[in-house]
């Protein structure tokens, strides 16, 4: 427990709080900007279990926010929740971590979530956001989400049936294209220490049960115009998620291919989960194209796009937005 001493020493957390956050589970959805700063805290305040899912791998580009990463885990060509889980292991090795690559969708996130205590959102976008928020209620276990943009952000808690859950504020998902993303304005990585930090806070409290505690309003800020506020935000009992308990996003079928906000790629998630890696990297290196090869990856390029493929068949297609072509480039190179 000596690990723990500054922390224990804060009267509302103490030794009986201590105990309790050596017992409880928290998953992280999301391995970049934000939910490296959460794991890396609540890895260090000793929560007793902290799984956490990314469907990515690391590039040069993410080093100027994401904390647990650094150049050679790029030489090293690792995904995100492989680089991290390392890292993590290496800080805290009295509690479990457990790194999970995947794409979270409608098909998985339940049985991700099943049994956690606490559910963090380190997403970069809305979609996951609203499908996290249905899982919320349904199990009836708080969540709490983050958003970054620019030098602004914003925290918000729910609990449910006690705070305003995602749809309470903002009732439809806005249209793609009418916001602006990370991709458009940028971001700080001061703004997105700044939210995770708050994030990791308010699930600490969660998970000590002093639901109290937490911000009830969504708590808005910009530290470039220094611009802090609470924007009071209520119940809403015709609300379609926790006041009728339509899971509209769980039950939405998972689209196979969809458009990576900010990195310019294209996901490819197939229903059938399993390939033949030999055959393919055989019939690649017969068309004389370079592949390379890891652990958790095949990788090869194709004009400018450079497809990553998975071992579970799902693929990352860098450098295009246009979903046809990279359809096609998946079922001509990898197969149907
Ligand atoms: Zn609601």
């Amino acid at each position: 427990m000596e690990r723990y001493e500054k922390q224990m020493l804060y009267g509302e957390i103490g030794l009986e709080g201590q105990k309790k956050l050596l017992k409880k589970k928290a998953i992280i959805i999301g391995c970049g900007a934000l939910g490296t700063v959460i794991a890396n805290n609540l890895v260090r305040s000793g929560v007793g279990y902290i799984k956490f899912v990314d469907r990515d791998y690391i590039e040069i580009s993410n080093l100027q926010r994401q904390i647990l990463f650094d150049e050679e885990d790029i030489k090293e060509n690792l995904p995100k929740v492989i680089a991290a889980e390392r890292k993590l292991k290496k800080i805290n090795s009295d509690i479990k971590i457990e790194g999970i690559i995947a794409d979270v969708n409608s098909t998985n996130v339940e049985s991700l979530c099943e049994g956690m205590d606490v559910i963090l959102d380190a997403t970069d976008n809305l979609q996951t956001r609203y499908l996290i928020n249905d899982i919320s209620i349904k199990l009836n276990i708080p969540w709490v989400y983050g958003g970054v943009i620019g030098s602004s952000g914003m925290v918000h808690t729910i609990i449910p049936q006690v705070t305003p859950c995602l749809r309470c504020m903002f009732p439809e998902i806005p249209p793609i294209g009418s916001t602006e993303t990370c991709d458009t304005a940028g971001v700080l990585n001061s703004i997105t220490s700044i939210v995770a930090s708050m994030e990791s806070m308010e699930a600490i409290k969660i998970l000590l049960e002093k639901k109290t505690a937490v911000i009830t309003g969504l708590q808005y800020m910009d530290i470039w115009s220094n611009d802090f506020e609470t924007i009071d935000m209520t119940l809403d009992e015709d609300c379609k998620t926790c006041g009728k308990n339509s899971f509209e996003f769980l039950e939405r079928s998972t689209d196979e291919a969809v458009y990576l906000c900010g990195k310019n790629s294209i996901q490819i998630n197939p229903l059938q989960k399993s390939i033949s890696a030999d055959d393919i990297i055989n019939r690649l290196k017969s068309l004389n194209i370079n592949v390379k090869q890891n652990a958790y990856f095949i990788k090869f390029n194709i004009e400018d796009v450079q497809v990553t493929l998975f071992y579970d068949g799902r693929a990352i297609l860098k450098n295009t937005d246009d979903i046809k072509k990279a359809t096609s480039l998946y079922a001509r190179y990898i197969g149907n």
